[in-house]
């Protein structure tokens, strides 16, 4: 039997994800439309874009969770049109939603074990093990571990969300606005996770209005608007091109966060 065919990059990175003349539309309108991008293995790839942009459409088509036209190949396998949340996520794909979806009502320990409810579905055993990984690296949800998420600030409920998407050992996380709502320490600190997730290997799709933060951490990034990418590039040069200055940066002094 043949197993999934990994494609190699021009530079050698294995592709975890290619998304080829992809378009959504809701009804008769278009949300997105004919967008391609690639995520290589290990890096963070970042969709940058105003409001209505088509984000939180790309993910959720990604997902999903809204049909769509075009191709996903996702570790070398083109996805059926018929792609269910629960086949992905046993895949290796999970999604950091914008609002963050949490269950207010329960702990941060019982959130957590959730996210690692389909592997044990599947029979893994290894969640305690997995939830101390994600302590590691949230030591504030250890803290808080016995605390009801709907009582967690919204910084602490970012990391939550996270941790809960770490639980399902994905290949693939995707985050949907991450800073958005927080205050700019709080930011920083979320950001500087990310980086240090992307050193444990895991590739990384990161959509965000807050360019600064976007550009200064990822490795790639694509400027989505009105439903169409209108720039692509490595982020280095998308921080320097007068367009994205002009409309997503502002300032001309970059503020830099610590790798
Ligand atoms: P934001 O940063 O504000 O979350 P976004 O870039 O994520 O924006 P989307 O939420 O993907 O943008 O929306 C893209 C377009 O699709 C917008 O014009 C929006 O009004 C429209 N849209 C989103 N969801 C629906 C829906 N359920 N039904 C109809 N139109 C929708």
């Amino acid at each position: 039997m043949n197993g999934p065919r990994i494609t190699i990059d021009v530079d050698e990175k294995p592709v975890v994800l290619e998304v080829r003349d992809l378009s959504v539309s809701y009804g008769k309108v278009g949300a997105l439309h004919h967008l391609n991008l690639k995520i290589n293995k290990g890096e963070i790839v970042t969709v940058i874009g105003p409001n209505g942009a088509g984000k939180t459409t790309l993910l959720c088509a990604l997902m999903g969770l809204l049909p769509a036209q075009g191709e996903i190949v996702y570790l070398g396998e083109l996805q059926g049109t018929e792609r269910q949340v629960e086949k992905l996520v046993r895949q290796g794909i999970t999604l950091v939603p914008e609002k963050r979806e949490l269950f207010g009502e329960m702990s941060v320990g019982d959130n957590l074990l959730l996210g690692a409810f389909d592997r044990y579905r599947v029979g893994h055993r290894d969640e305690l093990e997995t939830m101390d990984q994600v302590f590691d690296i949230f030591p504030r949800l250890r803290e808080r571990n016995e605390q009801m998420a709907g009582t967690l600030s919204g910084g602490e409920r970012q990391m939550l969300a996270m941790g809960r998407a770490l639980m399902a050992k994905p290949k693939l996380l995707m985050l949907d606005e991450p800073s958005l709502g927080l205050a700019p320490l709080v930011i920083k600190e979320i950001f500087r996770i990310i980086v240090q997730l992307k050193k444990t290997g895991v590739s990384i799709l990161l959509v965000e209005q807050n360019a600064h933060v976007a550009l200064q951490v990822a490795d790639y990034g694509y400027v989505l608007e009105t439903g169409e990418v209108s720039l692509e590039g490595p982020s280095s040069a998308l921080a320097d091109d007068p367009r994205v200055i002009e409309c997503y940066l502002g300032l001309p002094g970059k503020p830099r966060l610590a790798r």
